[in-house]
């Protein structure tokens, strides 16, 4: 029996949107952009998920940009405003040190090119601290862009408390959504943000499919130029069996959020509580009460995380050391460096995220295997270390 508890990195699709996309790649042939029958059909079925979307998210269609996912949402909400705003003399981007790399490696890289940018800190619970926002903001800030929800450890940024500060000061707020849509309910308008990125793949539509909504009136420049697609917004031809697939997972988040989702929390909360029970020397990372209800990371005392992550494998069950970009290489995970962590309590995090396909059997399964796997890595690095001396 394989157990997938990574759904962080990727979930996966529901058995409709599965359907969904088959049929419109047999269906909808024609591209979207033609005025025949055949383009009008397809155009027929990307306004159809563009409203569906935009229901999802309490916006308008006219709002919503589908883009190829969660880095492509991102590159254009923090490029696309530099750009805009350039002129404007608003040359100033402020971000959480948190964010995904998507957001923090286009800063890096608008930072070479003059902007400056400020990064800013977390406290050890991972939350970003209004004040903090405030004492950044200046009168030449274009952007601030804080995430909804960490994909590493789950916290929930007082989002909007934070767009009330960036917009009183005339600054756009994009806010990444990637891990909270479809795990925690999403208003545009209640959070008072103008950008907001999602991504098919993360909740159970397909991969390499995405949305940016942008708040009408927002300045944005678009990255893709080319033909008129997307009121001239992202140039190309439409990605139109994914785009029905994310249309038909929005529809699935926006009818099932609260009753999945509750028995998902659940299932973590006892996940959690059993391993602090049964594992000494075990802590949990980031705020346990602000957070998405799928997402647990654990650090675990005296334990390399990637030699627990390779023996859980083994067994059968796959985690992760952090983000799936991250893993692989062994840099330690930004955010818990952020959050002030110690050294060993970064190296020694797996992040256990859960999703629809886990079941109450998942998780005696790993209850079972877990704590002899972490006394066994434990001896043998004791015994390592006594023989190194
Ligand atoms: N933002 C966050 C918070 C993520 O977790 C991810 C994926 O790991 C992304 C952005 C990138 O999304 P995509 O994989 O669709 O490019």
């Amino acid at each position: 029996m394989r157990i997938y508890l990574d759904h962080n990195a990727t979930t996966p699709p529901a058995p409709e949107v599965v359907e969904a996309v088959a049929t419109a790649m047999r269906d909808e042939v024609g591209n979207a952009s033609s005025v025949h029958f055949f383009g009008q059909r397809a155009k027929t079925a990307v306004d159809a998920a563009r409203a569906s979307v935009a229901t999802f998210l309490g916006g308008e269609p006219s709002e919503i940009v589908f883009t190829s996912g969660g880095t492509e949402s991102d590159n254009f909400a923090v490029r696309g405003v530099a750009e805009a705003l350039h002129a404007s003399g608003r040359r100033h981007l402020v971000a959480s040190a948190i964010e995904h790399e998507a957001v923090l490696a286009t800063l890096a890289a608008l930072e070479t090119r003059g902007w400056t940018v400020t990064r800013l800190p977390v406290g050890n619970a991972g939350l970003v601290d209004p004040a903090a926002l405030e004492a950044a903001v200046t009168p030449q800030t274009a952007l601030v862009s804080v995430m909804h929800a960490n994909n590493e450890i789950g916290t929930i940024q007082p989002v909007a408390e934070l767009a009330a500060i960036a917009r009183a000061h005339g600054a756009v707020f994009h806010t990444d959504a990637v891990q909270s849509a479809g795990k925690t309910p999403i208003d545009v308008t209640a959070l008072g943000v103008d950008l907001l990125s999602i991504s098919g793949h993360k909740l159970r539509g397909p991969k390499g499919v995405g949305a940016l909504w942008i708040r009408r009136g927002t300045r944005l420049t678009a990255l893709m130029t080319g033909g008129r697609q997307e009121r001239n917004r992202r140039a190309g031809t439409e990605n139109v069996p994914a785009i029905v697939g994310l249309g038909v997972a929005a529809a699935l988040a926006a009818a099932g959020l609260g009753r999945d989702t509750a028995r998902i929390a659940a299932l973590r909360d006892r996940l959690e509580q059993a391993v602090l029970d049964a594992v000494p020397g075990t802590d949990v990372n980031g705020d346990r009460t602000c957070r998405v209800g799928n997402t647990t990371s654990i650090s675990f005392d005296g334990v390399e995380a990637e030699s627990l992550l390779i023996a859980l494998d083994l067994e059968g069950i796959a985690v992760s050391t952090g983000s799936a970009c991250s893993s692989g290489t062994l840099e330690p995970s930004h955010v818990l460096r952020a959050m002030g962590l110690s050294p060993h309590r970064v190296q020694s995090a797996l992040r256990f995220s859960l999703g629809t396909t886990t079941t109450d059997a998942d998780i005696a399964q790993v209850l079972n295997v877990l704590p002899p796997i972490v006394g066994r890595l434990r001896r043998l690095a004791r015994g390592g270390s006594s023989r190194a001396r």
